[in-house]
């Protein structure tokens, strides 16, 4: 019994690392997929021609390859984690080293898709579990790197939250999670216009409304306090942490997202009561 469970535990992480290289495409490629719709949007309210023979550009094409010398990543070199021990981190063709970061998603998602079947079992709540994990990792690095956090995720995060609850995968009560939506976006849209009132300045990005609003409807309005209480926190000093270190960016903004995610992330793992013990309520 134990054994097949841990069967099924290891089968999910190495599902965890092929997703995880997914994920790593959609990190990378949705936020430029983005822009060039938001462009081209904006040539055809102002009556600009679109631009002509724009080579196709998607999660799946073009192919992957070196950002440095345009090599073409073969399926050798695609392979989760072991073809990046493989290469040592570098290009094939020209040496440039890989991100670290490409191996490490792969192995946070494994260890994720780990943890939701060894904790649930090879059930369809550990399968909700895991595309929970899948879009908070997406979203995470996505607004880190950009400060954009896409509809595109974010709605279908909300949605599912509700979805999974209704059909009682988990044992949110379907009402709390409507309600969990509700207050997540309603009380940082208060903040945020609050805020602009009061400086004039925008503390956050809309995005952090539905993010707020995707975690209230998975874990229900009762969890929102201490997932916010711990990515204020974490934000703050994290934030803190990089003026001093001068890692901030230009404006000085750091984006609120990742630090909901991890919040949401912690949420899962040790339960949302289990962040106010950790931060001492
Ligand atoms: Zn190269």
């Amino acid at each position: 019994m134990l054994v097949s469970h841990l069967v099924d535990a290891v089968l999910a992480g190495v599902l965890g690392l092929l997703v995880g290289s997914f994920l790593n495409v959609v990190i990378y490629r949705l936020p430029k997929m983005l822009e060039r719709q938001w462009t081209a949007e904006c040539a055809e309210v102002s009556g600009r021609p679109p631009a002509q023979d724009e080579p196709e550009f998607n999660l799946m094409r073009p192919r992957s390859c070196c950002r440095q010398c345009g090599h073409v990543i073969k399926w050798y070199e695609n392979v989760p984690v072991l073809s990046y021990l493989m290469l040592r981190g570098k290009c094939s063709a020209c040496s440039t080293p890989i991100g670290l970061r490409y191996p490490l998603v792969e192995l946070s998602t494994a260890a994720l898709f780990f943890f939701c079947v060894w904790h649930w079992g090879a059930t369809s709540t550990a399968a909700a579990w895991c595309l929970f994990c899948a879009a908070i990792l997406a979203l995470a690095l996505i607004d880190w790197d950009t400060t954009l956090l896409p509809d595109s995720i974010t709605l279908p995060l909300l949605w599912a939250g509700l979805i999974v609850s209704a059909l009682r995968l988990t044992d949110l009560p379907l009402p709390q999670a409507v309600w969990g939506a509700v207050a997540g976006y309603m009380s940082l849209w208060l903040i945020y216009h609050g805020f602009k009132l009061l400086t004039g300045k925008e503390g956050m990005g809309h995005g952090d409304f539905k993010l707020f609003a995707a975690l209230g409807a998975w874990f229900g309005w009762q969890a929102l306090v201490p997932i916010i209480l711990m990515s204020s926190v974490i934000g703050a000093i994290v934030g803190i942490a990089m003026k001093f270190t001068s890692g901030l960016r230009d404006g000085g903004y750091v984006p609120f997202g990742p630090f909901l995610a991890g919040a949401g992330l912690t949420a899962m793992i040790f339960g949302p009561t289990a962040i106010l013990e950790a931060i001492g309520l």
